[in-house]
């Protein structure tokens, strides 16, 4: 059993690192964004509530973020382990967790802001089948158009100069030092996000001690 958290700014990577992880060792990728968005794509109650905050780039309550991931946990469907990305993202959240929760380590990926500019203004959504590229380094072959299913791309809400600031400004403030209490009781393995989604993987394996 292999039970990680994945942390680290807007656009350093958590997402696609998380995934590749997951699924070469089989664990259940939860991503606590995504499950935001689901609710407020599906006009939930808690949809309603979160939209507004997500779209200002401002943290969801605590109390809202510990059930998603409580229950989410709860579904035990995690044989083989998870990896929690997004989560926590301030000092409550992080206490929260060691309480209930033991990890084998948390994966810190570290990438400076004003390269979480150029990628995060890059970043293009399919609001139709949820496929993303990066104008940098991921482009669609037809510009603006999916490749999947032909939609039209859009900005994710929060991807705007100004929620993106708000973001990095949280970021900072709550998220960065919870690393320091993350690193009192667990292993924090801090990973340079600069390099490539392959040298980026390949290093975080490595500092795991997974076999490859
Ligand atoms: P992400 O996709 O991880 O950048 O998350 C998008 C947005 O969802 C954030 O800007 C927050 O509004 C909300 N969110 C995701 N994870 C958390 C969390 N652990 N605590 C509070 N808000 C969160």
């Amino acid at each position: 059993m292999r039970k990680y958290l994945i942390i680290g700014v807007q656009g350093s990577g958590k997402g696609t690192q998380a995934g590749l992880l997951a699924k070469a060792y089989d664990l259940v990728h939860i991503n606590v964004g995504d499950i935001f968005r689901w609710h407020v794509q599906q006009h939930t109650k808690l949809g309603a509530l979160v939209r507004r905050t997500m779209a200002a780039g401002e943290l969801i309550g605590d109390e809202h973020v510990e059930k998603i991931v409580r229950d989410r946990l709860e579904q035990h469907d995690w044989n083989y382990g998870f990896i929690i990305d997004g989560f926590p993202r301030n000092r409550r959240q992080t206490e929260f967790f060691l309480e209930s929760y033991d990890i084998d380590g948390v994966i810190h990926l570290d990438l400076p802001d004003d390269e979480v500019r150029r990628r995060v203004l890059a970043r293009r959504l399919c609001p139709n089948c949820g496929m993303d590229y990066n104008l940098i380094y991921d482009r669609p072959a037809e510009e603006g158009i999916c490749e999947v299913c032909g939609h039209e791309l859009v900005r994710r809400a929060d991807d705007t100069e100004e929620a993106l600031s708000e973001r990095l400004r949280t970021y900072n403030e709550k998220t960065n030092p919870i690393l320091d209490l993350l690193r009192r009781k667990e292993y924090v393995f801090t990973v340079n996000a600069a390099q490539s989604v392959d040298e980026v993987q390949t290093s975080i394996r490595e500092k795991l001690g997974l076999d490859f």
